[in-house]
């Protein structure tokens, strides 16, 4: 794993302050009631960390990736649901990163750095794994596109001031004929249909959009027409690594809490840590959670050197987010009954860890991408 830098060092103590002095605080509550208040993403904003990878000329931060997974994991220890609502606003910022012109750029991250949220429009009712098989149209009209179409399932759609969404501008070219696009909130014609109803990570909005003849101009297209698969795949490339960070973060606070648990419950006399076989299960959460972090780092460090990755990304989303779902599993279990209440915080870790193998990629769909890189190298 990278030796951390001294700044990068400074920021994890930031983003320690900032989460104990904003997002502890209302991460039960925000559990209850499915509101994350618009004030913490204020105090993010005000901290600078909105966008955290906002170019320097656009005002960002412009953090390299393993920088970003720092900050990640530290979200992802404190409240996973307030981690998936901050990401958003990177993951809808790589396609503008990577086909967005300099005027683009300016369009996308300005709201996002004024403290707004994005997001990434991709998935549909009958367009999940298959993102190939979007129905979304996009058609050009002089000077401007005419969308139409329903996105199901986006993060923090609900709340954003801006969009980067994918449709198609030729249907008879499948996926080569996808295309990504910048549109804003306010465009006529848009409008948020199903507030989803969510097992956990529930400081965190998923919603439904509709496009009824949402008119966008023409410059909103990012690069080609035609590009749109190739940008949502190099996103969700990186993307995944922050998945994957996330998931470090909360495997590590399911561990905690179970260690902070054992070495205080008492049974059959003794602490539960007496226990041997408790103590090898604790072994086992910490190696694997230990083996993930590894696996995400080397990630981060193979996309910041410009080195190909995206089979690390995906083998640390696979594994990260398994490891997750066992350390929680595994954290409920030693805990007892009082792991089963609501009086204990890995009911809502059990809860929210559920989804992390199926966003931004389901685990199959990792294995796919795995198995594909190896083969093809052979
Ligand atoms: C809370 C939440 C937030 C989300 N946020 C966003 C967002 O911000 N933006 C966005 O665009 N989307 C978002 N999504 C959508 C998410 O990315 C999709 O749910 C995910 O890609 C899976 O699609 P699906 O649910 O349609 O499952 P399906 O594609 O219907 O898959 C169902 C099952 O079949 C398996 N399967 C499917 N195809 C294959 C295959 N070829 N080989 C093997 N197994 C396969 C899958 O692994 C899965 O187990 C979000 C979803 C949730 C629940």
């Amino acid at each position: 794993m990278c030796n951390f830098t001294p700044e990068q060092l400074k920021l994890q103590k930031k983003v320690r302050a900032f989460i104990k002095a904003y997002i502890d605080p209302i991460s039960k509550e925000c559990d209850v009631t499915g509101v994350l208040p618009s004030s913490v993403f204020k105090a993010w904003a005000d901290a600078g960390l909105a966008c955290l990878v906002a170019p320097k000329e656009t005002g960002g931060p412009e953090l390299d990736t393993v920088t970003c997974t720092i900050v990640m994991e530290e979200l992802g220890y404190a409240e996973l649901g307030v981690a998936t609502a901050f990401g958003a606003n990177n993951l809808c910022s790589y396609p503008v990163l990577l086909a967005g012109t300099p005027e683009q750029q300016k369009k996308h991250f300005a709201p996002l750095l004024a403290g707004n949220y994005g997001a990434f429009a991709l998935t549909e009712p009958k367009a999940g794994s298959d993102v190939g098989a979007i129905s979304t149209t996009a058609k050009r009209d002089g000077d401007e596109y005419i969308l139409n179409g329903t996105k199901c399932f986006i993060t923090q759609g609900g709340v954003a001031a801006t969009y980067v969404l994918f449709a198609s501008t030729d249907k008879s070219k499948g996926s080569k004929g996808m295309s990504a696009f910048i549109v804003e909130r306010d465009r006529p014609g848009l409008s948020i249909g199903k507030v989803e109803d969510k097992m956990g990570i529930h400081a965190s909005n998923t919603v439904e959009l509709i496009l009824e003849n949402v008119r966008i101009p023409a410059w909103h297209l990012l690069g080609n027409e035609g590009d749109g698969m190739k940008l949502a795949m190099m996103s969700l490339d990186a993307g995944r690594l922050m998945v994957a960070a996330q998931a470090v973060g909360v495997a590590q606070r399911a561990l905690d809490e179970c260690v902070d648990y054992i070495k205080k419950r008492v049974d059959s006399g003794k602490l539960l840590s007496a226990h041997q076989s408790v103590d090898f299960k604790i072994a086992e959460m910490a190696t694997a959670i230990e083996a993930g972090r590894q696996l995400v780092y080397r990630g981060a460090e193979l996309k910041d050197s410009q080195q190909p990755y995206s089979k690390y990304s995906a083998m640390a989303k696979l594994f990260c987010t398994d490891v997750a779902v066992q350390a929680a599993t595994d954290a409920m279990e030693i805990m007892g009954a009082y792991g089963y209440t609501k009086d204990a915080y890995i009911e809502k870790v059990w809860r929210d860890v559920r989804i992390l193998p199926i966003y931004e990629g389901t685990n199959q769909i990792q294995r796919i991408v795995i198995s594909k890189a190896v083969l093809d190298k052979r």
